[in-house]
């Protein structure tokens, strides 16, 4: 079985965010890109499922610009074999990039599609599920656990109160969780040896997609920073605080 990763390039999630004086974004010049973190996590399954001889291959799919290959090889280097980069320099946004990866379905007709639950960009969470709706595929999101059964998958997702474990036919769309799996480090040899693996560049164009961003940022702010803090003198205090002015307890 063949699958598809999708993987974003995302700021680093150690970068401190700092909005832009004109508020249309976040600041991206001279700050640390690199793979949406459940990306990795996505990436680590499908090497896990091919060492554990459910999958035969393993093909990374980045929607972006030429500066994503980074992100790529970054794959490959985990364990991937070969890269697609859907080259734009449109802002993507999850319909485009949903569109985008159904017609690399089309092209490489992966049993599975592994896909992070999030990219921490956008916090969009939509990726995977237009994905699923556009191809008329099941789909398994918020993945902790996944196995092959009986040429299936089940799925096991965290849901309020306990775990739901699901059974999926293939082929069928997972998104990763954070508790799935711990993403291994690519090594110094692997980092080099991904060097030489096949990345493709194709042209959204080419695959026929229209990336045009559906939807437009009218504003991004900061959070409102934390007022000061009081001490009080004893918990009757509080309990009066929290009464009368917060109005939290009753
Ligand atoms: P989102 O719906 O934007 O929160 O993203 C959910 C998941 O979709 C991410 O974790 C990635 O696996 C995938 N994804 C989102 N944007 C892209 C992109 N530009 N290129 C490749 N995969 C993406």
């Amino acid at each position: 079985m063949k699958i598809l990763c999708a993987v974003k390039r995302v700021v680093d999630y150690n970068v401190k965010i700092r909005v832009k004086t004109d508020r249309t974004g976040v600041e991206t010049a001279n700050v640390k890109f690199s793979m949406n973190p459940f990306d990795e996590i996505a990436v680590e399954e499908a090497v896990r499922l091919k060492e554990a001889g459910v999958a035969t291959e393993i093909v990374v799919v980045t929607v972006g610009p030429a500066t994503a290959q980074d992100t790529l090889r970054t794959a490959l280097a985990m364990g991937a074999d070969r890269a697609i980069l859907v080259q734009t320099d449109t802002e993507t946004q999850p319909l485009g990039v949903a569109k985008a990866l159904k017609a690399i379905v089309a092209q490489e007709a992966p049993g599975l599609v592994i896909l992070g639950k999030q990219a921490i960009d956008d916090d969009c969470n939509q990726t995977g599920q237009m994905l699923a709706a556009l191809l008329g595929w099941g789909q398994g999101t918020f993945a902790s656990r996944i196995a092959a059964a009986d040429g299936g998958l089940t799925v096991t997702r965290e849901v309020d109160g306990g775990m739901e474990t699901l059974a999926l036919p293939l082929p069928a769309i997972v998104t990763a969780d954070l508790r799935l799996n711990e993403p291994r480090y690519a090594t110094l040899p692997n980092i080099m040896k991904a060097k030489k693996k096949p990345l493709a560049t194709v042209t959204p164009d080419a695959l026929g997609v229209d990336l045009t961003p559906r939807l437009t940022t009218l504003s991004v702010s900061e959070p409102p920073g934390r007022s000061g803090g009081v001490k009080l003198p004893d918990v009757a205090t509080l309990v009066a605080k929290l009464k009368n002015e917060a109005k939290v307890i009753p």
